[in-house]
């Protein structure tokens, strides 16, 4: 069986997997390809993938380490599909599941993505990493670096959510708060992203920004998302709903997904619809648009690629609001027990709207990918409890005979206790 590869996107240059982060004749983004023939005939994975084991030990053959002793884990992936009846009667469709991400080790799916590349870079012997994010990539880091003995340096706005930020610290990675370049300068935002690229390298540090132009290898961990959902439900759903956020998770789970096709695992594609907040962000489908000037607007690092994979599987892009977003979180909350973060219901706040626009089949299977877990966000689920529907208001008792039950104002039978 070959050795995993990377192939220049932009040249098609094959180079073997080593600390290179983009082509080195053309600064290409680059994308790993596995022998997939070799992997169906001399490798466990045809045994494994199906089995409810956790990441390395299910999908180790289609992941690009090669030092299984260099491996840092916490157990990542394994985590829940749960079937939503309720959301699906509300959606209109046959079975809704819920991908939660949420479980993993610090509460997000980038557990997976940061995994998977510190564990190659500590094949390499590297020791010092480094990362911008919006939050959970730097949570993330700050853990599996622990977990090494590996020295972590998180860069994050001041405006991100104390949450995360408190979360970093608590793991001992060394945080930096960096102002809120605010609308109006957002190149300068894009450029910090690739600036730190080039500060990580000039420090000898690794560079763990969950983009592939920054790292290849970090977006590998996102696909064993798409070969979960196909082992456990024991088919290709109809639809699948992503968020879209930089772009690179999304067009990580379609790889997923097509890598499945290249093994012969699975015989057809499922659409994959994205989910973009319309705001700071260009929309993916309008990267190049002049309309959205690059002062203004932020470009996703993985939009095009995000963008183009949305097409390859004949999927949509939805545009959500901040309403939409916390209307969906109160919804799977309410309905389903299930806390998300904003960032973490995107997905479902775009399966609302395209139930909403009548995008959807009533004899569908639907899966969704819930990316992170609520408890990361206090200050919106303070918002919700406090302004939505379905949420009552706390009342201040004395004792329990002042306490009525909201369902019973009349007889209270103790029987029921
Ligand atoms: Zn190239």
């Amino acid at each position: 069986m070959k050795e995993p590869w990377f192939e220049c996107v932009r040249c098609g240059a094959e180079y073997p997997l080593t600390e290179l982060y983009r082509c080195p004749k053309d600064s290409g983004e680059l994308k790993i390809v596995y022998d997939y023939q070799g992997i169906l005939k001399e490798s466990a994975l045809p045994k494994t993938w199906k089995h409810p084991l956790r990441m390395w030990e299910r999908f180790g053959d289609i992941l690009p380490q090669k030092d299984k002793q260099a491996i840092i884990s916490l157990g990542e992936g394994g985590t829940p599909l749960v079937r939503c009846r309720r959301l699906a009667e509300k959606v209109g469709v046959k079975d809704v599941y819920l991908k939660l991400e949420s479980c993993n080790p610090t509460g997000s799916f980038k557990d997976r993505q940061v995994s998977v590349a510190i564990s190659k870079a500590n094949e390499w012997g590297k020791t010092g990493f480094g990362t911008t994010s919006s939050g959970n990539v730097g949570v993330a880091l700050s853990a599996y670096s622990a977990r090494g003995g590996l020295q972590a340096h998180v860069w994050v706005l001041e405006t991100t959510a104390a949450s995360k930020t408190q979360q970093i610290q608590v793991y001992g990675a060394q945080l930096f708060l960096v102002p809120d370049p605010g609308k109006g300068n957002m190149i300068a935002y894009r450029s910090f992203f690739t600036e730190m690229q080039a500060f990580c390298i000039k420090h000898g540090m690794v560079p763990m920004v969950s983009a592939r132009p920054v790292n290849p290898y970090m977006i590998e961990g996102s696909k064993t998302i798409s070969f979960e959902v196909v082992g456990e439900l024991g088919e290709v759903p109809d639809h699948v709903f992503v968020p879209v956020g930089g772009g690179g998770m999304l067009g990580g789970t379609w790889k997923g997904f097509r890598e499945l096709l290249e093994l012969g695992f699975i015989d057809r594609l499922p659409v994959v619809t994205g989910s973009q907040k319309v705001g700071d962000n260009t929309p993916i489908n309008r990267i190049g648009d002049l309309e959205f000037d690059p002062n203004h607007y932020f470009e996703p690092l993985d939009g095009r690629w995000a963008w183009e994979s949305i097409q390859e599987s004949k999927g949509s892009l939805l545009h959500v609001t901040e309403q939409d977003i916390r209307t969906a979180q109160s919804e799977l909350a309410t309905n389903e027990g299930i806390f998300a973060e904003p960032q973490g219901a995107y997905a479902a706040a775009g399966l609302f709207k395209a139930s909403r626009e009548g995008v959807l089949k009533s004899d569908q299977t639907v899966v969704c990918v819930v990316t992170g877990m609520g408890l990361k966000d206090m200050k919106a689920a303070r918002e919700i409890s406090e302004n939505y529907p379905d949420h009552h208001a706390v009342k201040h008792v004395g004792s329990l005979e002042e306490s009525t039950p909201f369902f019973l104002n009349e007889i209270i039978h103790p029987q029921n206790f």
